[in-house]
């Protein structure tokens, strides 16, 4: 059966295990809980994922409830091995205790040498995630009839991106949601009582449990994606509607980052869907099947090897020098003190539920904040506080990089910084707002169309260079109205909108 093997809470999957028959060692760290505020359904999420993991290996796990995991180490007395964990401060750790074993990490698609050597191939240039997904599709052969891409095109995105659909309904059905069960309710009971005697803090609404904890759930939730709502996926895969949040998106994300799923499986499950699909003579849609499987294999994995690859000091980084604390209303999730629709709707789900899709993630709360100049190692941990699906290698590449542009362009080329005008494009939200998307001044200003031309007033020195937004700060010169906009902006500062 090989040594024991830890297995953190993002280890939950069986392969994180050598096979059926070896130990595990399972920990449940108080102290993970207790350094910072997190969403109640992600503490939730993770404290019942780890639970069922418990009660499924019975006698083969050693299973602790402790305050802190060097307890639960000094306790079992034996060899372990361990797959090398998700955050620098947890490779530290592991590393520093001599009693355990480092391997390889699982639960990616590719490898630390996979991405190594495709970046050692492209040299000086710059580490983009299309070139790595085509890598990467490529080396497993995955959506590929030979050399070439299936349909002859290896990015479909141009035809992902439609506004929201016009009659406001989602364009895939319900999807299959998770039962609770005695674990849940106990896991509860512990939340409210660590809770109640002042050792943690939460922010969100507790809620029936949205999200797999058990591989069986998270089997039965990619069944569900790929039968029902796979190849709705794609269009409207950027939009947004006040009444359908979930869209024809997978939640598959929080399974993922509990290693309750194998990506590789599950890519090639999609693929196989696909080839199924022509077979019978009713393909799905190429560019809903590309979009899903680029998500998984090309995004998450990239965002995976950057994060290393970018060393610790990239989450420190403020190539936009955006000081401002995290607003206690954005901290706190509270909807009710926002008059903005668009930002109002987004954090009303996301203190509901714990997930929004990526785009409200990244055009509305993302974008509140670099309009705003929040900090962005803040917005970090806001992020992984605050989502289910948040872990530390995620944000740190996803926020800093993506979200924030606090890395000057090494992820993206420009930032994504963007007016009332997108938000009214890609959803349903500007027709019941108080705002207007194209005013910038006056009662009814749209506080991301100020915002917006305001961010490129304070930051228009620091990104003359970027020839990407050369067009948008020409922009800033026609702008008559500017000085009155840029002073409003200030005065306003991260009040709630
Ligand atoms: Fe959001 Fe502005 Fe549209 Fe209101 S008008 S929903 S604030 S983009």
């Amino acid at each position: 059966p090989g040594t024991r093997r830890w297995c953190f809470a993002d280890q939950l999957g069986p392969h994180f295990l050598d096979g059926p028959q070896q130990p595990a060692l399972l920990i449940e760290s108080r102290a993970v809980f207790a350094r910072r505020r997190f969403h109640r359904q992600k503490a939730h999420l993770v404290l019942s994922a780890l639970r069922h993991c418990a009660a499924e290996l019975g006698d083969r796990a050693d299973f602790h409830q402790v305050g802190t995991y060097g307890e639960a180490l000094d306790r079992v007395g034996e060899p372990l091995s361990v797959c090398a964990p998700t955050s620098w401060r947890s490779r530290d750790f592991v590393l520093a205790r001599p009693d355990v074993q480092v391997l390889a990490a699982r639960g990616f698609v590719s490898s630390r040498a996979d991405f190594a050597a495709w970046a050692a191939g492209r040299g000086r240039q710059r580490l983009v995630m299309e070139d790595f997904d085509r890598d990467a599709r490529r080396r497993h052969d995955v959506l590929m009839d030979g050399a070439r891409p299936v349909g002859g095109r290896w990015n479909l995105d141009e035809e992902n991106r439609q506004p929201a659909p016009a009659d406001g309904r989602s364009p895939a059905p319900e999807p299959w949601w998770p039962e609770e069960d005695e674990i849940d309710e106990e896991v509860r009971a512990d939340l409210d009582r660590w809770e109640a005697a002042g050792d943690m803090s939460f922010v969100g609404d507790d809620g029936p449990r949205l999200f797999p904890v058990t591989r069986q759930e998270a089997l039965r939730r990619l069944g569900d994606f790929l039968d029902f709502r796979l190849g709705a996926f794609g269009p409207h895969e950027d939009a947004m509607l006040s009444d359908e949040r979930w869209l024809a998106h997978s939640l598959l994300s929080p399974a993922f980052n509990l290693g309750l799923l194998d990506p590789l499986d599950v890519v090639l499950q999609a693929e196989q869907r696909y080839r199924d699909s022509v077979a019978d003579g009713k393909p799905l849609p190429l560019n809903s099947v590309e979009g899903f499987v680029r998500q998984v294999m090309g995004w998450r994995d990239y965002i995976w090897h950057m994060y290393w690859h970018l060393g610790r000091d990239f989450r420190s980084r403020n190539f936009l020098a955006a000081d401002r604390a995290v607003p206690d209303w954005l901290a706190g999730l509270d909807d009710a003190a926002v008059d903005a629709a668009c930002l109002s709707d987004v954090l009303g789900d996301l203190r509901r539920d714990g997930w929004v899709h990526y785009i409200p993630r990244l055009m509305v709360l993302g974008n509140y904040a670099l309009q705003r100049g929040i900090d962005p190692s803040a917005m970090t941990d806001w992020f992984h506080e605050s989502f289910v699906d948040g872990s530390e290698w995620v944000m740190v590449a996803n926020v800093v990089g993506m979200s924030q542009h606090a890395d000057g362009g090494v992820l993206a080329t420009k930032p994504y910084a963007a007016s009332g005008a997108y938000i009214d494009r890609m959803s349903d939200y500007c027709g019941s707002c108080r705002y207007d998307p194209r005013k910038r001044l006056g009662d009814d200003a749209c506080p991301y169309t100020a915002g917006y031309w305001a961010f490129l007033d304070r930051t228009r020195d620091r990104l003359a260079s970027n020839h990407r937004m050369r067009r948008p700060l020409q922009g800033l010169d026609r702008l008559a109205d500017l000085e009155a906009v840029v002073e409003r902006e200030q005065r306003r500062g991260t009040k709630p909108p």
